[in-house]
């Protein structure tokens, strides 16, 4: 709980856009009381409303560089084949040191929320327990950043229902059932459920799961799915159960608000359609998709045809609201050979900003989000100062920053009204730094 307090900024994007000389009242229960006119001395320049991360593998944040070389066919699936040989190698100790490293990062990175899609749950020899878990979970609450937890449901190999591989072991699990017992003994930790994808769950398990989870979690309990990433993947769908991912996904099970589609890059239009007319939030990753080869989702039309979406660093290769989207609007550039893909007429940031942090707001279960009355205090406040921010007024530097700018533009990042990095650092900085270093090498050296 923090105090009750007031916090006076030159700027705030609020709902309607950039409003200047706002008073930000924060009651003792960490959310927005009020918002009202104010004047200086101002505590910051531009404060703007958080930024849910929607989609993390806190452990991929060790993979990072070892993947590079030129190998095979250099597709996703043999990044694949890397990231297997770095799950075999990640013990609960390692995981801690590993997400509060990455979680830092986000906080420092202008993300308010982790929403965690966890499917490293097993002991190397696919023994059950919970130690994994914590180890993620514990990982952000002591860095302060708030997280959504999610396990991963994961059952077969391909579409052909083969059981799970050996390299598999760590994520799998034998029947929903299980899962869902397994999901009971984490008690409060589990704030709702993934299944990986089409490949690793059998559709004809997803209701059981869908049901299970709301039976054990609540009706706003959040379900998340890998689907349409990869053509590969789009082809061998088609070929098993004669329909694409979407609609294959969306002909098996009941998809609402509840729901987010990772990646959905291959989405036809008319998916898209069946899409945002089910009020499911498609989570873009798009730093990630450009490092796997992934492809492009059509986020423009998306978001014209009033779709929600949200952003999410996935591989965590780096922790960065900015370049997250950057590289989304860069990637509807290049497909079009056009600019301001996703802007409107006052600019690319504040609409494609509060577009990002509504749809993270619904793809962690939540309904308040942004700078209003009753949504958390969850602020990224720029810092006029920075370099990519000199001689801006507030009007321009929210695209100042999303087009030239990183983490040293940030002056403070609250969460829930108190401030957990400041100036491009957060506490206990060097000693995450130090436990993540060693333990990276000693990954790799294993
Ligand atoms: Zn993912």
């Amino acid at each position: 709980m923090t105090a009750e307090k007031s916090l006076r900024f030159r700027a705030i994007l609020g709902p309607a856009g950039i409003e200047r000389d706002r008073t930000v009242d924060i009651g003792p229960d960490g959310r927005i009381r009020d918002i009202r006119s104010g004047s200086g001395p101002f505590d910051g320049f531009l404060a703007l409303p958080g930024l849910t991360n929607a989609h993390s593998h806190a452990f991929q944040r060790a993979l990072a560089g070892f993947g590079e070389a030129a190998s095979g066919e250099a597709s996703f699936w043999s990044w694949r084949d890397a990231m297997y040989r770095l799950a075999a190698r990640v013990t609960p100790e390692r995981l801690f040191d590993i997400a509060r490293r990455a979680y830092s990062e986000m906080l420092r990175g202008g993300f308010t929320r982790v929403i965690e899609f966890h499917y490293l749950h097993h002991g190397p020899d696919g023994a059950r327990g919970t130690a994994m878990a914590e180890a993620v979970t514990d990982a952000a609450g002591e860095v302060g950043l708030p997280i959504t937890f999610l396990p991963v449901y994961y059952r077969t190999s391909g579409f052909d229902g083969a059981p799970a591989t050996a390299d598999q072991a760590r994520f799998s699990f034998v029947s929903v059932d299980e899962f869902l017992s397994w999901i009971e003994t984490l008690g409060s930790r589990a704030d709702g459920a993934a299944p990986h994808s089409l490949r690793a769950v059998p559709p004809a398990e997803l209701d059981t799961l869908a049901t299970g989870i709301r039976d054990l979690l609540g009706e706003d309990a959040p379900l998340h799915i890998h689907v349409s990433e990869q053509t590969r993947e789009v082809a061998e769908c088609e070929e098993r159960f004669g329909a694409t991912p979407i609609d294959l996904l969306m002909d098996t099970v009941s998809v609402d608000r509840r729901w987010s589609l990772v990646h959905a890059t291959h989405a036809t239009p008319s998916e898209r359609e069946r899409i945002r007319t089910s009020g499911a939030t498609v989570v873009l990753c798009p730093l990630t998709e450009a490092y796997l080869g992934d492809g492009v989702f059509e986020a423009r039309e998306h978001s014209r045809a009033g779709g929600f979406a949200a952003v999410g660093t996935d591989a965590n290769t780096r922790l960065s609201a900015a370049d997250e989207l950057r590289c989304l609007e860069y990637g509807q550039r290049l497909r079009d050979e056009r600019r301001a893909r996703l802007a409107n007429e006052r600019g690319l940031g504040s609409s494609l900003w509060s577009w990002l942090v509504e749809g993270g707001a619904r793809a962690a279960g939540h309904t308040d989000h942004g700078l209003r009355a009753g949504a958390p205090a969850d602020l990224v406040v720029l810092d006029p100062g920075g370099p990519a921010l000199l001689g801006h007024e507030p009007e321009s530097a929210l695209d100042a920053w999303l087009i030239g700018g990183d983490d040293r533009d940030i002056a403070a990042v609250y969460v829930a009204g108190a401030v957990k990095a400041r100036g491009g650092t957060i506490p206990d900085e060097g000693e995450i730094a130090d436990r993540f270093a060693g333990t990276l090498r000693a990954i790799w050296a294993d």
